[in-house]
């Protein structure tokens, strides 16, 4: 992260401790009994339910909101926990506007879908609150070890998985906690308070699954070790790198990769020591150049404004992430990409921008040019998979696909014993339930393959 300097338009304590706690406050507070009950009652229950089809991990969508409509909240928790172990976080951080309830035969109807993710909290926080022991159980211990490289969501439920039946996972996470994204990645007021931890320590608490901190491929741990030591080698390692902007002035003081302020963030004890600029400036078009505009904004920031190189409908990010920005007065400027970056005695003072078309389908600048006034400016412009880990005497131990880990449908790599999944593979969305569904593929996949 580029250096911080005594610069006074960039500073922390910029609020009260009062605003910094509601500013950072769950975005989505829970649905109370009576109206979780309510909305659960406007549910068709379809028999083809086009919402358990968009679910990536197939959760008996209608199954558990009829467990909600009769006041089961316990059952409807165990149905999507059985689905998704990770049905709490999902139900706070999945872009259910463009999945269950993008599809949902009511939103056709009436544009306006059952609040299928709420729900889901609705009954998961239910079970958490009562913290009644951990609900599922494990098959007979088969002796069998299973390596898992990566502590985020498609790690973490691939050794639950794995816990249940009846085999031994370790797993090894590169930062010093568990949960990945989840942990370091998501806005705060998306999945806020301490819910990330809690939840990974609920899905430890099947008992099977011994984790190990501070340990990284490459570093602590090697592919080739762990295929000796292990019956079977599970690849959930993310994405490490950023991409570079490639342009003048990237290495000027105040110049922060989006990625690494928000995991600053989101460990942050206090919130008014985090430093943060007047006018802010993001380049990305993804939820990550969302997550940080809006919480820079809710630091404290006066203006913020994303510069994306396309339009609306080309950027990553949703349209309700988009509307979420604009009702947090972050600005959204398209067809502009960056130039170079302006500084004065060191530090980032200003952004140029050049104006963007479609030439025959390319992306053409137009000579005219923008710039922005800045003394924070923000990389979201993607993230990389860094195959180093995965290589030696300078070749890659498993076959690589666009960039990524290649799998075949059960996550299994190129590699003998070796299976991946999650972000670092490639083939689809990155979004937590997706990187979820791979580590429960992944783990009935090595069941079988170690049962023979
Ligand atoms: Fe209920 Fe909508 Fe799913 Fe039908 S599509 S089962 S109405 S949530």
């Amino acid at each position: 992260m580029a250096k911080e300097t005594a610069r006074p338009d960039v500073a922390g304590g910029r609020l009260t401790p009062a605003q910094y706690a509601a500013n950072f406050a769950d975005i989505h507070p829970p649905l109370a009994r009576k109206a979780a009950l309510v909305e659960a009652n406007r549910c068709y229950f379809c028999h083809d339910a086009p919402c358990l089809e968009a679910c990536p991990t197939g959760i008996d969508i209608p199954g558990f909101i009829k467990a909600v409509a009769t006041d089961n909240v316990e059952g409807a928790a165990l149905k999507i926990l059985d689905a998704n172990i990770f049905g709490g976080a999902c139900a706070r951080v999945c872009p259910t506007e463009v999945l269950c309830e993008g599809v949902c035969v009511r939103e056709a109807q009436e544009g306006r879908p059952i609040q299928i993710g709420r729900l889901q909290r609705y009954a998961t926080d239910d079970l958490f609150a009562k913290a009644n022991g951990h609900p599922f159980t494990r098959a007979p211990r088969t002796g069998k070890r299973v390596a898992i490289v990566g502590g985020g969501p498609a790690g973490l439920a691939c050794a639950h998985r794995l816990a249940m039946l009846g085999h031994d996972a370790v797993v090894f996470e590169a930062k010093p906690r568990l949960g990945g994204l989840n942990e370091y990645g998501v806005a705060e007021y998306k999945v806020a308070g301490h819910f990330a931890r809690a939840e990974v320590e609920f899905i430890l608490a099947i008992g099977g699954i011994q984790p190990f901190t501070n340990m990284a491929l490459g570093r602590d741990i090697s592919l080739v070790v762990l295929r000796r030591e292990f019956d079977a080698v599970f690849l959930a390692i993310g994405l490490a790198g950023v991409n570079a902007l490639t342009c003048e002035g990237e290495d000027l003081a105040g110049v922060h990769d989006a990625v690494q302020y928000i995991a600053r963030l989101r460990q942050a004890t206090d919130f008014a020591a985090l430093a943060v600029g007047r006018r802010i400036v993001v380049i990305g078009g993804g939820n990550t150049a969302i997550d940080i505009a809006v919480q820079t904004k809710r630091l404290g920031a006066e203006d913020v404004t994303i510069v994306y190189r396309r339009g609306a409908e080309a950027m990553g990010a949703t349209r309700h992430e988009q509307e979420l920005a604009q009702t947090n007065g972050v600005k959204i400027k398209h067809w502009a990409r960056p130039r170079r970056l302006v500084g004065r005695e060191g530090h980032v003072s200003e952004a140029e921008f050049e104006y963007t078309r479609l030439d025959a389908g390319r992306l053409v600048g137009t000579g005219e040019t923008l710039t922005l006034a800045a003394d924070m400016v923000f990389k979201a412009i993607g993230q990389v998979f860094v195959a180093d880990p995965l290589r030696e005497n300078g070749k890659e131990l498993l076959e690589l696909e666009s960039g990524r880990i290649k799998v075949d449908a059960e996550r299994k790599t190129s590699l003998d014993r070796v299976w991946a999944g999650g972000d670092c593979t490639g083939g689809g969305e990155d979004l937590t339930v997706r990187a979820v569904e791979d580590g429960k593929r992944a783990a009935s996949a090595i069941d079988r393959a170690l049962r023979g």
